[in-house]
């Protein structure tokens, strides 16, 4: 196995893990259950947050399983 598969395979089992961690709590993986997403480095401090487009706003976890 290569350096490049072990990093990916690594990193899938983290998503993996971060799923069933949202699963359990019943919130959206994507933005863990605030219902929107945050770009810190935005420029546009008024612009910064957005409805997150996974659940559609509602930080729940079978919105964003319907959605995806
Ligand atoms: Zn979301």
């Amino acid at each position: 196995m290569g350096l490049l598969s072990s990093f990916s395979q690594w990193r899938e089992t983290r998503y993996q893990n971060h799923i069933s961690n949202m699963r359990d709590q019943g919130k959206c993986p994507d933005c863990q259950g605030r219902g929107y997403t945050v770009y810190p480095y935005n420029e546009f401090a008024y612009f910064n947050s957005f409805d997150c487009p996974s659940c559609q706003g509602s930080g729940s976890f079978s919105y964003w399983e319907t959605l995806r």
